[in-house]
């Protein structure tokens, strides 16, 4: 159980800033998110990222992926900077010992689902030969189908996972909101395991590594990504309360990526508590 922190001030920071938060499990950006501009470890930064973990219990990294990345972009500039930024970002991912590389699949910007399907497939493999990246995973995470944005069907990911050629070096990370924004109920025990079980028809549950848990600001079908505090957005308790109890779950890592603050309290603390205390109540 953990949540997304800043590495702002030192990767190592934030497993500090996650053990204080009773945390196990930690999601970050391994660089600047919002920008293209790479970023080369230095071994200290390495060394005391890996000593933080050990010094702290934090058992499971994650690193999410910039958020400019397009692996289906018709652009050939930018998908070719996505292609690198890909890479880098699993070679950097892989030399911190980070088990999962938490990726959107891409948006196809008007050239159809089927082509966009196609180009992240060429992305994906091309960016495997290129580097070995020991000890990392690529997740493809399910999408809320904002615009033109693939990942909002299970099939998309279904497709997606077919065609890569290391079928070991990928798996899928399923995110509370984005699924209820694209149109996945998890509202009621019906409603959640009719999605559960189409996941597990389409996808497999056996491909799923990671959950990501966020309330929806936005409703059900409505195809916008807005993340809300833990019961506090349109899907409510009763979702986060079926996960957090399903034996099928167990073993997998549950992050929040909910708003930091609200008002001027820091949320995290309680948005990690509500869950927590979903188990075994
Ligand atoms: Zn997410």
């Amino acid at each position: 159980m953990g949540a997304h922190f800043s590495i702002a001030r030192g990767l190592d920071r934030a497993v500090r800033t996650a053990a204080a938060h009773g945390c196990t499990a930690l999601q970050i950006f391994t660089k600047n998110a919002s920008t293209w501009k790479e970023r080369t470890l230095l071994p200290e930064e390495i060394d005391a990222f890996k000593a933080a973990q050990r010094a702290t219990g934090i058992t499971h990294v994650a690193a999410h992926a910039a958020y400019l990345l397009n692996l289906a972009s018709p652009e050939p500039g930018k998908h070719r900077m996505s292609l690198d930024a890909l890479r880098q970002e699993l070679e950097r991912s892989s030399a911190l010992g980070i088990a999962h590389v938490v990726l959107h699949p891409g948006n196809h910007m008007g050239a159809g689902e089927g082509e966009g399907i196609q180009k992240i497939i060429a992305a994906i493999n091309g960016v495997f030969d290129a580097c070995r990246a020991p000890g990392t995973r690529l997740l493809l995470e399910t999408t809320a189908g904002q615009g033109s944005s693939l990942g909002g069907r299970f099939e998309h990911l279904r497709s997606i996972l077919d065609g890569i050629f290391d079928p070991d070096r990928v798996a899928v990370c399923l995110d509370t909101s984005h699924i209820f924004a694209a149109g996945y109920d998890i509202r009621t025990r019906e409603a959640y395991e009719k999605t559960l079980a189409a996941f597990d028809d389409i996808i497999g549950l056996d491909r799923l590594e990671l959950i990501h848990l966020n309330d929806s600001k936005r409703k059900l079908g409505s195809r916008v990504d807005r993340h809300e505090h833990v019961g506090e957005g349109y899907i409510g308790m009763d979702a986060f309360r079926f996960i957090m109890q399903e034996p099928r779950f167990e073993a997998i890592p549950k992050i929040i990526e909910t708003p930091k603050f609200k008002g001027a309290l820091e949320y995290d603390r309680v948005n990690l508590d509500r869950l927590r205390a979903l188990v075994n109540p």
